[in-house]
């Protein structure tokens, strides 16, 4: 039932976010003030990033969502077009872009603030997003807007007989109704757990298989597993590289993901194949900057 061809048409409907990244020996305490060493400003947000993997990995890609007023508006703009991200339904919201605040020390830890900025403005689907959302093959999700624009493109998607693919991520508890218009679902093993009450990734997905009919469980450096209703499940081993920066590599396989099964690929195909993009994107340093482009990916 669900379309397929080469190249798919995805539709991303996501958060976009600056990125602001202090380098610092040790991370400051509360009322403390630490003097760091660099500092980038790196495009990023759930949805961008799923947005740029997928149409470096070969798809015609549409982003929905919204960026602010501010500077960082057109930027985030352009580094989603720079890609090939469509980016005729990113409103401009009154305010500030979405951001993140990041701090990373010398031993590789960070703590995080975000701020939705623009992305709180996302709070439902517009009938040209729908229009958008009918004409693709895939409507990719996360978490980074509000609950009622997740929902709102899940059930547009519905309506047209498009699959869904929901990143259930940053964690949260999901109300049934949402799950039940998602295909399938792609958590990390802290998410499917989270999600699921159970600790096993395995028996996590299997749980989850009561409100989704597939699950894909990604394992960082141990890989991915696959579930689906009435099938075997399958198991799909990382691919062996000097991990740089893992930074965005879940946003990375899921963007190639949705690529391979929009090409109509078999499941453990298009698993081997987003864990390829993924693999890529762990071995170099960077967010969105280190995804992999479609060429790279068959050659790898
Ligand atoms: P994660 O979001 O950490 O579960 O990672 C998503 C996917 O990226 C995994 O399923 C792997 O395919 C790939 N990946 C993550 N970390 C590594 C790593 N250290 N080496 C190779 N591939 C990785």
């Amino acid at each position: 039932m669900t379309r397929t061809r080469t190249p798919p048409r995805i539709t991303v409907l996501g958060s976009t976010n600056m990125d602001l990244v202090a380098y610092v020996p040790r991370a400051p305490r509360l009322g403390e003030t630490v003097t760091g060493h660099d500092f980038r400003t790196v495009p990023g947000g759930k949805g961008a990033n799923q947005a740029v993997a997928a149409a470096r990995a070969g798809a015609h890609v549409s982003m929905i969502g919204a960026v602010g007023s501010d500077d960082f508006g057109p930027r985030l703009r352009a580094a989603l077009a720079d890609s090939g991200v469509d980016t005729s339904l990113v409103r401009t919201a009154d305010g500030p872009s979405g951001t993140a605040h990041i701090v990373v020390d010398d031993d590789g830890a960070n703590a995080i603030v975000v701020v939705p900025g623009a992305n709180a403005s996302v709070t439902g689907v517009t009938p040209e997003d729908e229009a958008r959302i009918a004409a693709s093959d895939a409507l990719l999700l996360q978490l980074e807007l509000p609950l009622d624009a997740v929902l709102a493109g899940a059930e547009a998607a519905r309506r047209h007989g498009v699959r869904t693919v929901l990143t259930p991520s940053p964690a949260q508890p999901l109300p049934h109704e949402l799950l039940a218009l998602i295909d399938v679902l792609v958590p990390n093993e802290h998410e499917a757990s989270g999600l699921a009450g159970v600790a096993d990734p395995r028996a996590a997905a299997e749980e989850l298989l009561r409100d989704v009919p597939e699950v894909v469980v990604t394992l960082g450096a141990a890989g991915s597993l696959y579930v689906a209703r009435g099938a075997r499940p399958v198991t799909v081993p990382a691919r062996r590289v000097r991990a740089v920066d893992t930074t965005a590599a879940g946003d990375t396989f899921t963007g190639a993901l949705a690529v391979a099964l929009g090409e109509g690929r078999a499941v453990p195909d298009a698993l081997a194949w987003a864990s390829a993009a993924a693999a890529l994107s762990v071995g170099r340093a960077g967010a969105s900057s280190s995804m992999p482009y479609r060429a790279e990916i068959d050659a790898f």
